[in-house]
């Protein structure tokens, strides 16, 4: 069995099912006693989100490019970020190790692929919805995305991460919210909806809405899981 690296911590509140995944994915396979090998690097995220919101990437990426240098000495055969978000830096992480970084996104278009969606709806951060190095992974794969049209919903969603999902809140109204811009999504075409932050598992799944939903935290987890058992 290969070795996980996780660089986590971002938030830690999403951290924690990545790791119940990955090891309820192995108990799947293996049954027993049998558990993941996993290493995790877990960060500080209040000084990843304040690099974030100054713009300053550069500053982030030495911070994760040391933490997966760390891993990748401590013996882990790959590597996953545990964030969409922190996906826009991923070929500065990747160029500063030699295992592979599998990439949250491309994971996701494969799920999409499979499943032969070639429209889906986004939900995550504003640099997730908003910028184009995690759109253009799905662009790129024959794969239309569309995201909230209204600003305010963009506020909204990206509010919601960060002052209450990443601080571990849930709220039924933050739900109904959600679940309104789904609907909306949905009604302009979207064939399904990417939660394309870790965290939004935490507030919408799939009982509560009848929009396939492609949970990136479980996609990333199971198929991590899947690459350590098979590869
Ligand atoms: N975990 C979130 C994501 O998947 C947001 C936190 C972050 O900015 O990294 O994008």
């Amino acid at each position: 069995m290969k070795t996980i690296g996780l660089i986590g911590g971002m938030s830690w509140e999403s951290t924690v099912p990545y790791y119940q995944i990955i090891n309820e994915t192995v108990r799947e396979h293996l049954g027993g006693l049998h558990s993941a090998k996993i290493i995790l690097y877990s960060v500080e995220f209040d000084e990843i989100e304040k690099y974030q919101s100054s713009n300053q990437w550069d500053k982030a990426a030495e911070v994760l490019g040391s933490a997966a240098r760390g891993l990748e000495l401590a013996g882990a055969d790959f590597i996953l970020i545990c964030t969409n978000t922190m996906h826009k830096i991923y070929s500065e992480i990747q160029a500063a190790v030699s295992v592979p970084i599998y990439h949250i996104a491309e994971l996701t278009a494969d799920e999409l692929t499979a499943k032969g969606i070639k429209k889906i709806g986004l939900l995550g951060t504003k640099y997730t919805m908003t910028e184009d190095f995690y759109k253009k992974v799905l662009i790129d794969r024959g794969i239309e995305v569309l995201i909230p049209e209204k600003d305010e919903d963009i506020r909204m969603i990206n509010t919601v991460i960060f002052d209450e999902l990443c601080q571990g809140i849930i709220r039924e109204e933050a739900k109904q919210e959600y679940l309104r811009v789904i609907d909306e999504l949905t009604a302009r075409g979207a064939r399904g909806i990417i939660l394309g932050c870790t965290e939004i598992g935490l507030l919408v799944q799939q009982k509560d809405t009848d929009a396939p939903l492609f949970d990136t935290t479980y996609i990333h987890a199971r198929a991590a899981a899947e690459k350590a058992l098979s590869e």
